[in-house]
């Protein structure tokens, strides 16, 4: 079996600052979702409303709450452009970083997640980056050396969530009609079983292997009684790749992110089997983690950072402020979208197509600080503990994985220093999570996953490889 670390092409380090030509073209071919803002359906979603962004200003003064003696003012953090970046691209352009003295923070653009990787094992002395947004549990997987070059160890905190929410399954045209959305009867299910055993298996893709996007179709199919290692192919492909595999035929699904459910419905690609967010309502979904060698030199500058992340989270969840976020982060140097496209997804509407009703609600969109259950940024173990748990399930990572919980989240998950920001931050005490498990945790199927005991959550699926 190939490693993790060899399926990935090692591009150059792209700065956000910098992109030249050479870079956006880089950028074109393998993102966490697909890029192709100006491609023709762009200008179809666009409808004519133009790309002209708002003009913006920062609201905050920088170093009005500088932080005495602050080890650096700088760091640089890589970030994928998808919506779960909106909150460090905030930070930044809004200056609530600099706000608490982090006047030099980098935000770098990464050309997909495999650079990503490689980029925080270099560090920003070699020209890579700090840390940055992450899938989960790549920052475990980087630690403990599984996907990173000669298995070298790189110890990472993970210090906050950056959101909630805002991905979802497509599924390709040619399979409307056939009853595949968020639950699947009997029909459905052997709608697709049969597939496999025409010699066709359903096709079904993400961006990097092991990590949410992966977990998130697993889940789905295993829920609807379709086992993801025998009954389909599951399979990495960049994402630019898959869409148009989707278009041609040859792709079957895709575990994707915001803006790409609107753009597969309206550019006639396929249909939105389901959201994240009805999978599993307020579910853990991507990462501020940095290399654990910075964060012990700079615990100063750790806690500036965090909190001018929570500042740039709390801005983000007000409604009356997602027309300003769109406008930043669509713009040429971040997401390079147009902003007609992302406005829908970032004020909770969803056309799903294949005759399911339109979803519109705000709290469905991506969240950054509250959803209905509490607070968002704040990274519970009990979180780490259901991706570790799942990456058990599928076998991804040793049983004993499940014994030694508390000794491996205890060296990566860092909500203590969440909590250190979110006071200086000027967070009340009591939105302030008093615990580090958020509790009892409720998916769509009923299952229900108890931190206290995974292996009973293990024992309950009926689908699994452990
Ligand atoms: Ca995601």
């Amino acid at each position: 079996m190939t490693k993790f670390s060899e399926n990935f092409s090692r591009r150059k380090f792209i700065v956000t600052a910098g992109a030249s030509a050479v870079s956006s073209i880089l950028l074109k071919g393998c993102l966490g979702n697909p890029p192709e803002p100006g491609a023709s359906a762009g200008g179809e979603a666009d409808g004519g409303t133009g790309a002209t962004p708002l003009a913006t200003s920062p609201v905050a003064v920088a170093n009005e709450k500088r932080v005495e003696g602050i080890e650096s003012t700088k760091i640089t953090l890589g970030y994928i452009p998808i919506v779960e970046a909106a909150p460090l691209i905030i930070a930044k352009e809004k200056g609530f970083f600099a706000k608490y003295g982090m006047t030099d923070v980098v935000v770098a653009k990464q050309a997909n997640w495999g650079s990503a990787r490689d980029n925080v094992e270099i560090g920003s002395a070699g020209g890579g980056i700090d840390g940055g947004q992450w899938q989960m549990p790549m920052p475990y997987l980087i630690s403990k050396g599984l996907i990173t070059k000669n298995s070298v160890q790189i110890p990472m905190y993970v210090l906050a969530q950056l959101n909630t929410q805002g991905n979802g399954i497509a599924i390709a045209g040619k399979h409307q009609g056939k009853g595949l959305g968020l639950k699947l009867d009997q029909a459905a299910q052997n709608y697709i079983k049969d597939l496999a055993k025409a010699g066709t298996p359903f096709k079904a893709a993400y961006t990097f292997p092991k990590v949410n996007q992966d977990l998130w179709i697993r889940y789905w199919l295993a829920a609807n009684g379709i086992n993801p290692d025998t009954d389909v192919s599951l399979l990495t492909v960049p994402a630019a790749q898959t869409v148009a595999n989707m278009k041609t035929g040859s792709m079957d699904g895709f575990s994707t992110g915001d803006p790409w459910p609107l753009r597969i419905v309206k550019e006639n690609i396929g249909f939105m089997s389901a959201l994240t967010a009805e999978i599993w309502k307020g579910h853990p979904e991507e990462y501020l983690a940095i290399r654990g060698d910075w964060v012990d030199k700079h615990p100063k500058a750790t806690a500036a950072l965090l909190a001018g992340l929570i500042e740039a989270q709390q801005w983000c969840d007000k409604p009356e402020h997602r027309a300003e976020l769109v406008s930043i982060v669509s713009g040429k140097s971040f997401f390079d979208v147009s902003p007609a496209i992302l406005t829908p997804p970032y004020e909770g509407k969803y056309t799903m197509g294949d005759a399911k009703p339109d979803i519109n609600e705000f709290k469905m969109s991506p969240l950054y600080w509250k959803d209905d259950i509490g607070n968002v940024s704040y990274p519970y173990a009990s979180h780490d503990l259901w991706f570790l748990t799942e990456s058990v399930r599928w076998g991804f990572l040793p049983t004993k994985t499940l014994s030694q919980k508390k000794e491996i989240i205890g060296k990566v998950n860092r909500g203590d220093l969440w909590k250190a920001a979110a006071k200086l931050a000027g967070v009340p005490d009591a939105e302030i999570p008093k615990n580090t498990s958020r509790g009892i945790e409720k998916f769509f199927d009923g299952k229900e996953f108890n931190p206290e005991n995974p292996e009973e959550y293990l024992k309950s699926l009926a689908i699994k490889k452990v």
